[in-house]
């Protein structure tokens, strides 16, 4: 790559992408090998050895991902619940801070798992800068923002929460999976570390289970990297290949779902069977003016609710035609799912909302499903 500053579009090109010198191949190639062969003297000259130490697709994906994060070092998983396990693993300690208003698998991380590794835990409102700041202690060790958040989109200021992490000289994780790189840098906004399930935006097609770590310091990495190599949960080269692919229509994808997501939002706004929405694109959302400077953009996520209550809910998601009703997000297709009955009794999402991850459909369709929906 050539040393000059690039934009996100020719990044998720260019980087980690090379023509291969052995057949002039200008996709990538895919190396199914789980190892590599030794010198007479007992070194590696491509610096391979076996697959879950390091291999070519999955180097290649990493320094795509470090190079839209604007990181250092990128470490792929084989899942975005790896990921955040790892840097919980890395960055644990005594004690964390996270919030509140985050992905629940994530939250089940956080409140069954590390108490048994002897850390306690702390959910606040990142929303609030002093909340933040009343949570923190001598033992704080890391602190964990999810921003936009899930299921209600609300939005943490980064660079502030940042500067009260390293006032107190503790490291902080960013959950990007909703914004990612394309709409939001945490780490140029103060972060150590930016954590991505890859299932979601960034793979795009709903066909890949991925995670990724990205950061600058090199002994925070360490720790992820050894408990990446310790504890196994590395990406198969394939699923590396299919993310790389996926990586180079990113933007474009992101830019294309947002515009969407805010033609629906201001849809839903106005439809009398609707509650409330929550979009950080809508001047009526609290974070609105936080998320316009923060983000590049608004994203593909939308939440709303609809008068009445879970039935009312689950009577919209059924006659929707044209959206899917499943879990996940960040795909072509558009889905929408009861949040509420995903997360069970643990859930703090309201019982009559809906999630809608908006996909790459004409947004006039999805209206169009939506009014249908809605009228009936
Ligand atoms: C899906 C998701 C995760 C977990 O990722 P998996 O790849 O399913 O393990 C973490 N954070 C957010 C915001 C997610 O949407």
């Amino acid at each position: 790559m050539k040393s000059r500053p690039m934009h996100p579009e020719t990044l998720a090109i260019h980087a980690g992408r090379a023509v291969d010198p052995t057949t002039g191949a200008i996709a990538p190639p895919l190396y199914l090998s789980t190892t590599f062969e030794r010198e007479p003297d007992g070194s590696y000259p491509a610096g391979f050895d076996y697959i879950r130490d390091g291999h070519p697709n999955r180097r290649a994906l990493e320094q795509t991902l470090a190079a839209l994060e604007g990181g250092r070092h990128a470490v792929a998983f084989a899942s975005g619940s790896a990921a955040a396990m790892a840097v919980f693993h890395a960055c644990g300690g005594k004690h964390i801070v996270a919030s509140h208003d985050a992905y629940h698998g994530t939250l089940r991380q956080i409140r069954d798992v590390l108490p048994r590794w002897g850390t306690e835990v702390t959910f606040v409102a990142t929303t609030s800068l002093d909340a933040v700041r009343a949570a923190l202690t001598a033992d704080t060790a890391l602190l964990w923002v999810e921003t936009p958040s899930n299921p209600l989109l609300r939005i943490s200021d980064l660079t502030a929460i940042a500067a009260a992490a390293k006032e107190h000289g503790i490291a902080m994780a960013v959950d990007n999976t909703f914004a990612t790189p394309v709409l939001q840098r945490p780490l140029g906004l103060g972060a150590d570390l930016v954590v991505h399930s890859t299932t979601k935006f960034i793979g795009g097609h709903s066909d890949v289970c991925g995670g990724a770590v990205v950061g600058n310091d090199g002994q925070i990495i360490d720790r992820v990297q050894e408990y990446h190599k310790r504890g196994g949960a590395v990406p198969s080269a394939f699923d590396c290949w299919l993310l790389q692919r996926s990586l180079a229509t990113l933007p474009l994808r992101v830019r294309q779902q947002s515009a969407s997501a805010m033609a629906i939002a201001a849809f839903l706004e106005r439809h009398p069977a609707v509650e409330s929405v929550s979009y950080p694109g809508l001047p009526s959302h609290p974070d609105h003016e936080l998320a316009r400077r923060q983000m590049n953009g608004y994203g593909g996520m939308l939440s709303f609710c609809v008068h009445g209550g879970r039935d009312e809910a689950f009577g919209v998601a059924a006659r929707v035609d044209t959206i899917t009703r499943a879990t996940s997000l960040g795909g072509v297709e558009s889905l929408i799912e009861h949040r509420a009955s995903v997360e069970g009794p643990q859930s703090h999402a309201p019982p009559n909302l809906l999630r809608l991850a908006v996909g790459l459909e004409h947004p006039d369709d999805l209206v169009a499903d939506l009014a249908q929906a809605l009228d009936a």
